[in-house]
């Protein structure tokens, strides 16, 4: 079966930095694949590539087969290329289930050309939804006051609304203590599981990367240095000189 995400010798570029270099990676449906490096490694250009904010110099995004390269990141996300943690300015002011009905309507529209009734129609859907990220008591709550972790988490139902085959998440659990880290990337994994989507994310913490991640494909100076299971990339020796060298990670001195 084709892979549904395939990245062919992507590259790009800003000035004289090759912030992405010739990167090759596919991810299967069903995976959780972590993107890991320092600070300046190419992680986040890697993604605005994928979502097609940016253009690549040169290289190819192939998504079930087709190539999404020159794609406006509209279209890309019809596609069923789904982002995390970009939340509508819109979020504080509706409920927790209001928030993902919203979500369904976008997405109802975007696939049947119609406006398919009113907001209530939803409400079952919206609360299944919920119900997959444990929020399903919180439904009827205003957002604005729900803690940190768990607007992630409806972040989350929202992201599933608009039935992703492919979920991008660059830096989920910045800002959140060890403990929510491992709760929102746990949620994640069966999410992954349960809905058979494949997920791309990037995480400092190399615990949870360990924990959570199918895989993880390791870049440096915009370089895939390494890539495989967590063990297989823990004892590459040119991970182990990029993270572990001196006992810390060793971050790239960024000169663009
Ligand atoms: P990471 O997400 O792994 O920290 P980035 O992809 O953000 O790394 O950055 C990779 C390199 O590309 C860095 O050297 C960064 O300074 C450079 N870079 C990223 N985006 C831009 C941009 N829009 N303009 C110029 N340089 C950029
Ligand atoms: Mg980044």
């Amino acid at each position: 079966m084709t892979p549904l995400l395939q990245v062919r010798d992507l590259t790009r570029s800003f000035g004289g930095v090759r912030a992405v270099d010739n990167v090759s990676f596919e991810l299967a449906r069903g995976e959780l694949l972590a993107l890991i490096g320092p600070n300046g490694a190419g992680k986040s250009t890697c993604f605005n590539m994928i979502n097609g904010q940016l253009r690549p110099d040169s290289g190819e995004v192939r998504l079930d087969g087709e190539n999404i390269v020159g794609r406006k990141p509209r279209d890309v996300w019809r596609l069923g290329v789904g982002r995390t943690f970009q939340i509508a300015a819109t979020f504080h002011s509706m409920t927790v289930i209001e928030n993902v009905q919203m979500a369904l309507i976008s997405h109802a529209k975007r696939t049947f050309h119609a406006w398919t009734a009113a907001a209530a129609h939803f409400r079952d859907e919206a609360r299944d939804l919920l119900a997959q990220v444990g929020m399903d008591a919180h439904a009827d709550r205003p957002s604005s006051i729900l803690a940190y972790g768990d607007v992630k988490r409806v972040e989350l139902a929202v992201a599933l609304a608009n039935k992703p085959k492919l979920l991008l998440m660059d830096e989920p659990t910045a800002g959140m203590a060890p403990r929510e880290r491992n709760d929102l990337m746990a949620l994640t994994k069966r999410l992954v599981t349960i809905n058979d989507i494949g997920v791309l994310f990037t995480e400092h913490s190399m615990d949870v990367v360990f924990a959570f991640a199918d895989r993880m494909i390791v870049l440096a100076r915009g370089k895939l240095i390494a890539q495989g299971s967590g063990e297989a990339v823990r004892d590459d020796p040119k991970v182990r000189e990029v993270y572990f060298g001196s006992g810390r990670t060793v971050a790239r001195r960024v000169s663009a």
